[in-house]
């Protein structure tokens, strides 16, 4: 697996400094192969990589990470970006109905689509109604009634002697149905060749002009692979399309496509298919997918892991320094770094036995002054960190000017440390020190 390659490329090596050209390249490779192993498309996979290298070169070295961790963040992080990237909503017609065109190749999955959506349009109190334009197969129109049924969705399908075999006419008298009906939502399945054709498109193109749809979702199936971009090229030129639906997910496929479609075409993917049934569905999850096209979901689970670790262990550090009652302003600093990456004061609160009144005082502490309490401690000289009671009043104005701050927020800050720690002393006295093997691990 690509976890294991990489860790034999990678030493586990825990440094300073920027991350190296030698580290990034190495798990760039690595990457590069994944990638196509999950069927995105070469160039894209060209794109994407340099993108990720470019953004490594300048990411200094975690200290939670080693470097093939590190750089896997970032490409997850990308990744989830791309893929979930201006991520918006179904757009609703200011005048229902609301139009939905389903377009993309025979086998693709619309008419099972057509069903789960018009089924989670229903469970959210919309009135859909799914219509029959492919006509081109004999049973095509019982296979969405049969949807329909499952789904508990009307059909409108053409009636003997009443247009058959024209899908356009069909879809134009179906949005009048939809009027009369009161149904909110029209979904229109079509027919779809195996291969891309001039005809289909222009069926595709015509259907679309009749209903004029509020949006025509292409829908491709995730085993197609490296032709997804291709055919997704054919479907953007030929009818258009304002999202991407992806289905069969629930076969091996890694995903490439997702990522393929969306580069080269620019169109949210906005739902994800992953079974026959008409309850396989759901909303796409960008980081869901990121994980299934890196293949490495364990890997990835170790990365929060470790940042986590890393995380707890400077946090306990610091607390078991609090309970000695030496706490300085540098570690008052690195503690909260520590804390805020961490979440909510409460997690580090947690570690504090017996600090009961302390717990009331520190929850009070407002969150929000952080950023300002980081600046003026940044801006001070170790030597001031170290002992806060050197600070006199010019020292106090260059802090200020430094940090951009008022002179009240410095004494604010040093008087705060200064009854914390002194609190912490009484304490620390009261219960004999709960620094050194008070702690809850
Ligand atoms: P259409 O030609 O685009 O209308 O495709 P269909 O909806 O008829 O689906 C083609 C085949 O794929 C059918 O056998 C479906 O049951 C199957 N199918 C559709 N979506 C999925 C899916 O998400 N997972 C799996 N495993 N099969 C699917
Ligand atoms: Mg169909």
């Amino acid at each position: 697996t690509l976890s294991d390659r990489l860790t034999s490329v990678l030493k586990n090596l825990r440094g300073k400094g920027k991350l190296s050209d030698a580290d990034i390249d190495a798990t760039a490779r690595e990457i590069r192969i994944a990638l196509l192993e999950a069927d995105v498309a070469l160039p894209v996979v060209r794109s994407f990589i340099s993108g990720v290298k470019e953004r490594a070169k300048g990411a200094e070295v975690s200290q939670a990470l080693n470097p093939a961790q590190q750089v896997i963040k970032i490409v997850n992080e990308e990744l989830v970006n791309i893929l979930g990237g201006e991520t918006r909503r179904l757009e609703y017609a200011k005048n229902p109905p609301t139009v939905i065109l389903l377009a993309g190749l025979q086998g693709s999955g619309k008419t099972t689509l057509a069903g789960k959506l018009a089924r989670w349009f229903a469970q959210q109190g919309h009135t859909p109604m799914l219509v029959a334009c492919d006509l081109q197969r004999p049973n095509a129109v019982t296979q969405l009634q049969v949807v329909g049924e499952r789904a508990s969705v009307p059909v409108y399908a053409p009636e003997p002697g009443n247009g058959v075999g024209d899908p356009v006419d069909v879809a134009r008298r179906s949005i009048e149905e939809a009027r009369r009906a009161q149904h909110d939502i029209v979904l229109v399945d079509t027919a779809g060749r195996l291969g891309v054709d001039e005809e289909m498109m222009k069926q595709a193109a015509d259907i679309r002009d009749a209903v004029t749809p509020d949006e025509t979702l292409f829908v491709v199936d995730a085993m197609i692979g490296q032709d997804a971009v291709s055919t997704a090229e054919a479907f953007r030129d030929g009818v258009g399309f304002s999202g991407v639906v992806l289905t069969k997910l629930d076969g091996d496929a890694r995903g490439g496509a997702a990522l393929s479609v969306r580069e080269v075409t620019g169109q949210p993917i906005l739902f994800a298919s992953n079974g026959e049934k008409v309850e396989d569905f759901d909303v796409f999850h960008p980081d869901r997918m990121a994980s299934r096209i890196l293949g490495m979901g364990d890997m990835l689970t170790l990365i929060e892991q470790a940042e986590q670790a890393f995380d707890q262990e400077q946090a306990e550090q610091a607390a078991a320094k609090l309970g000695q009652g030496q706490l300085t302003l540098e570690d008052f600093l690195e503690q909260m770094l520590a804390v805020r990456r961490m979440g909510p004061l409460q997690n580090l609160l947690g570690m504090l036995p017996g600090a009961g009144q302390m717990k009331d005082q520190l929850a009070n502490f407002d969150e929000t002054h952080l950023d300002r309490v980081q600046a003026i401690i940044r801006g001070m000289t170790p030597a001031e960190r170290d002992d806060p009671k050197i600070i006199n009043a010019s020292r106090r104005q260059r802090i200020a000017n430094g940090s951009g701050v008022k002179i009240s927020d410095i004494n604010d800050l040093v008087n705060r440390f200064f009854e914390a720690r002194k609190m912490m002393q009484q304490m620390a006295g009261q219960f004999g020190g709960f620094g050194g093997g008070g702690g809850t691990r």
